[in-house]
């Protein structure tokens, strides 16, 4: 009998190719050919008249053909009118044979099946499948819909269905019972693998259909728990108590120039409790740009210092991780203690002399890139991970982090920071394993920037402003964003828009960084910028996050159409730092659509990223908002964050629930929709 570990190759029909076409799609077993549902579906149980048929609607028609001619348009096609009495349609075939073409006459009766398209002269098929109907019985009309299945290379639609309809048919003849599922979750599954005639399309296709809300609920459970899991095998973990050293924290606020707001008292009050405890902390620190994030992580950082262990701060870039050095350095020194910047810049003597400081215990605080957990890298004690901008590392780099470091006090406390305000919602399922902490209000004395939206026509209009500001002794950052996120076309078009302006603006010292620029060319760069020598910094989005010069007020953004809100967000927040009214200049393409005018009148108009980001959620789908790493990671089959976040708070509850009544059950349901990946999860 059928199991659901049961190899696929125990299917019929499944050979070594087609097992190796099989596991590119992530499918090993029975169970994943079950759950490895329809992309979409066409309807092949009903004819549709050809008046109704609808732009981008695959249907099954059957007409007679009134005209057969060949086209010479820019490509040779053969183009038939055909009838069916409520109206007519235009066949189009680009590929056709001599016998094709004696065969397709008029008066001949047909059936076709193909989608729809707007043509010059009505509906158009474009290589639709035909069948004549003038030869014997039609054949029958399929009494199913037809699923379409996400497939690879090597393994066609036709054979891909065939097959996992047999896995299917294979484990149902074993009974849900025998196989451990639900009646209910089984006959859903056999639903949505066939569904059949009658099912409504559009309701399946807009995944509303209730057998997919029921399965989505499912699913949903299982990243829950999987998330759930993978924290209480962290927590089960010690973690060394972190008290901190009163004094040594009092004369680090003493000798800040400002006092800590409301919001940055509270939320290092939720730090130092959790680091107080033998568990390892595992918080998310979420505030908008410019919220002051930084001090607080210090703080937390310090609070590991002055309890005897070390701390890092890790940042997604080169860039990021040496500001943070500029800002934490001279707080940290003022008080007697060393912090260093582990980055790939460093040669290998001063990297080997860093890291023989870093397991000796000599060097209190590191910050760096990822390569700060390199293997060679290795700590004496450490207390304490900050990761800033967290959307840039991946689910599992985060989990991958919580070996190193571990020591004989246990694994370190994680912090993770993020300036991508996170919905809700969204938070609940992607960061389930995180405890939440919010800095809700920017420091006092900020002007908020003002946001102008302009076609890219105004481009020249612009270049007086830009004088005007560095006239007044300003700076002002342009960046230059391509819609293809190659690095390399993207450093391109800075360079010639450097080049461009430095002529336009000849009086202006102009500075460029891009991500193709060597680390030490980068850092000259930004550092000429900080200290005020370059006036106008070209750049591309390499500038996003962290970046602090207080000068700068005036920013301008080309091609801002094609940015997510979040990201505007970000880049809009390097500016309005200082006591300067600062202005952001959004340029766009014409024409710009409906969505695009939305997403930039949003940004105009609001200066909250929590709000934006909600926004983005609903313009751009929780991609845009997690970023793709993120969203990669919460891979999801049928369920939708956008469309079931409703259901997030139940799944979120129900989750609970089974782990502390039985979380046994919970290992298969996770098994079934994460499979193998929910590995790296428990590993
Ligand atoms: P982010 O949350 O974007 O990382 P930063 O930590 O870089 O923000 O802080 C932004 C700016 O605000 C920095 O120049 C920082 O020194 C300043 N800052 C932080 N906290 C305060 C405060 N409580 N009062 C005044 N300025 C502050
Ligand atoms: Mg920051």
């Amino acid at each position: 009998m059928a199991r659901l570990r049961d190899p696929l190759t125990t299917l019929k029909g499944v050979g070594p190719k087609v097992g190796e076409a099989f596991a590119r799609l992530g499918l090993r077993t029975l169970e994943d050919a079950l759950f490895h549902l329809p992309l979409r579906y066409e309807d092949r149980t009903r004819i549709t008249p050809l008046a109704a048929v609808r732009q981008g609607q695959a249907v099954v028609f059957e007409a007679t053909i009134r005209a057969a001619q060949v086209a010479f348009g820019r490509r040779r096609s053969l183009v038939l009118k055909v009838e069916d009495g409520s109206g007519l349609a235009t066949l189009r075939l680009f590929h056709f044979s001599k016998a094709q073409q004696q065969q397709l006459k008029p008066g001949r009766p047909l059936r076709g099946f193909g989608e729809g398209r707007g043509g010059a002269g009505g509906i158009e098929f474009v290589h639709p499948e035909l069948t004549f109907l003038d030869g014997g019985a039609p054949p029958a009309l399929d009494d199913r819909l037809t699923p379409i299945y996400p497939t690879t290379e090597g393994l066609g639609q036709a054979r891909l269905r065939s097959l996992l309809h047999r896995a299917l048919a294979l484990l149902e003849g074993a009974g849900a019972e025998a196989l451990g599922l639900t009646e209910t979750l089984l006959a859903d599954l056999r639903h949505l693998h066939t569904p059949p005639v009658g099912t409504d399309l559009a309701t399946l296709e807009a995944g509303l259909d209730p057998a997919q809300q029921r399965l989505a609920f499912d699913e949903l459970l299982a990243h829950q728990l999987a998330m759930m899991t993978a924290r209480s095998v962290l927590q089960a973990q010690p973690a060394p108590r972190l008290a901190g050293d009163p004094a040594l924290e009092a004369r680090f606020l003493r000798a800040l120039p400002f006092e800590l707001t409301e919001a940055q008292r509270r939320v290092s009050a939720e730090l130092a409790a959790d680091l107080d405890r033998s568990q390892p902390m595992l918080r998310l620190l979420q505030g908008d740009v410019g919220s002051g994030k930084t001090v607080v992580a210090a703080l937390a950082l310090l609070r590991a210092v002055g309890s005897g262990f070390q701390g890092a701060l890790m940042a997604p870039t080169e860039l990021l991780a040496e500001q943070h050095l500029k800002t934490l350095g001279p707080w940290l020194e003022g008080l007697g203690l060393r912090c260093a910047a582990l980055t790939g810049r460093l040669g290998a003597k001063q990297r080997r002399a860093l890291e023989a400081d870093l397991a000796s215990g000599a060097l209190p605080v590191v910050v760096g890139t990822h390569a700060l957990f390199q293997d060679s890298v290795a700590f004496q004690r450490l207390g304490l991970v900050v990761i800033d901008e967290q959307h840039r590392f991946g689910v599992d780099q985060r989990l991958a982090l919580r070996d190193k470091g571990t020591s004989q006090d246990g694994v370190p406390h994680q912090l993770v920071m993020t300036a991508t305000p996170i919905p809700r919602t969204l938070a609940m399922s992607a960061y389930a394993d995180l405890d939440v902490s919010i800095i809700d209000s920017r420091p006092p004395g900020r002007t908020p920037v003002t946001t102008v939206v302009l076609p890219a026509s105004r481009r020249e209009a612009l270049l007086n402003r830009v004088r005007e500001a560095c006239k007044a002794g300003r700076q002002a950052y342009w960046v230059c964003t391509l819609i293809e996120r190659s690095e390399h076309l993207e450093a391109e078009a800075a360079e010639e828009t450097a080049e461009t302006l430095a002529k336009a603006l000849p009086e202006l010292t102009v500075g460029l960084v891009h991500g193709r620029l060597k680390g030490d060319a980068k850092a000259a760069a930004m550092q000429a910028f900080a200290a005020g020598d370059t006036q106008l910094l070209v750049a591309t989005t390499v500038i996003e996050v962290g970046v602090d010069v207080p000068n700068a007020s005036l920013m301008i953004i080309e091609n801002a159409e094609r940015l997510g809100l979040a990201q505007l967000h970000q880049l809009r927040g390097r500016v309005g730092r200082g006591a300067a009214a600062s202005h952001c200049v959004l340029l766009y393409q014409s024409p710009l659509g409906r969505h695009g005018k939305a997403r930039l009148e949003a940004l105009r108009t609001s200066d909250d990223g929590f709000y934006l980001a909600e926004k983005d959620l609903t313009l751009r789908g929780p991609g845009e908002v997690l970023g793709t790493r993120q969203t990669g990671a919460l891979d999801l089959k049928v369920a939708d964050l956008l469309r079931d976040q409703d259901q997030l708070p139940a799944i979120q509850e129900a989750a609970r629930a089974l782990l502390a009544s039985d979380p046994a059950a919970a290992a298969p349901i996770m098994q079934r929709w994460l499979g193998t990946r929910q590995q790296f999860i428990n590993a």
